[in-house]
């Protein structure tokens, strides 16, 4: 469902995604692992075109991202869920959910409050409807993000680090939706150093360093046989 061909990206004179190569089939769960600064966030963000790129190819769903005019098309397909969550914090947690649905997909508002409704409950909060985010925990916020997002029924969700804001007793209740979503068959790429949620759900295990992939396996692999010396010391660091 992605594919990404010789992807290079420069910020600058920085060279931040080298020749990066990734296919991603429909139902896969690819969780990404990589110090500070690989690129992790940069090339999950090429992906729905938050970031443009120099050279490469990168298609989603069939729609080639190299056309401005795709764009609009493939953010309908992919969700995108942040550290911070970017809720909107003048509107209420309903509103919040259902804007872009009403916007973007021309809904009524009877059907995007419907749909919102049934979202919120999904992901527990649904008696949170009416608040505003700052009334809500971090754990709930997050919650939130997740029901904004999937609303525009994406095909593939992306996480960037979706736990590491939050207070460590909240962190269970969003892995918990998560790995609900994923049980629902959602194609999803997630960074994230919650490496339990990876030996349980990941698919596949993609390690970047330098904006390389420096290689990818099964958890299992990744866990207790990596192919290379700096994923050992990686993963030292944060099991
Ligand atoms: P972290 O684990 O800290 O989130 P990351 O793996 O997500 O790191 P990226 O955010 O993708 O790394 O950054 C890759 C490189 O690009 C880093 O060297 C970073 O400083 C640089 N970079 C990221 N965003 C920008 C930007 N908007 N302008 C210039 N340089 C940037
Ligand atoms: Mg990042």
């Amino acid at each position: 469902i992605i594919q990404i061909k010789g992807l290079n990206k420069w910020f600058g004179r920085l060279h931040v995604l080298r020749e990066v190569n990734l296919e991603v089939a429909a139902g896969e769960k690819l969780v990404i692992v990589g110090p500070s600064g690989s690129g992790k966030s940069t090339l999950i963000r090429c992906i729905n075109r938050l970031e443009e790129f120099q050279q490469g190819e990168v298609v989603v769903d069939g729609i080639p991202l190299s056309s401005a005019k795709n764009l609009e098309a493939v953010r309908r397909e992919v969700g995108m869920v942040f550290q911070q969550f970017n809720l909107f914090p003048h509107m209420t947690v309903l509103h919040n959910v259902t804007l872009a649905p009403c916007k973007v997909r021309g809904w009524s508002l009877e059907k995007a409050e419907r749909k919102a409704q049934e979202l919120l409950e999904r992901v527990g909060i649904a008696d949170q409807a009416r608040k505003y985010p700052a009334q809500l925990s971090g754990g709930q916020q997050q919650r939130v993000a997740i029901a904004r997002a999937l609303a525009m029924e994406p095909k593939i969700m992306l996480f960037d680090e979706p736990t590491s804001a939050l207070d460590p007793e909240m962190v269970g209740e969003v892995l918990d939706v998560m790995r609900g979503l994923a049980e629902s068959g959602m194609t999803m790429l997630v960074v994230t150093h919650e490496m339990g949620f990876a030996r349980d759900v990941a698919d596949r295990v993609i390690v970047m360093d330098q904006g390389q992939i420096l290689e990818q396996a099964s958890p299992e692999v990744i866990f207790q046989n990596p192919a290379h010396e700096r994923t050992r010391v990686f993963l030292q660091r944060v099991l």
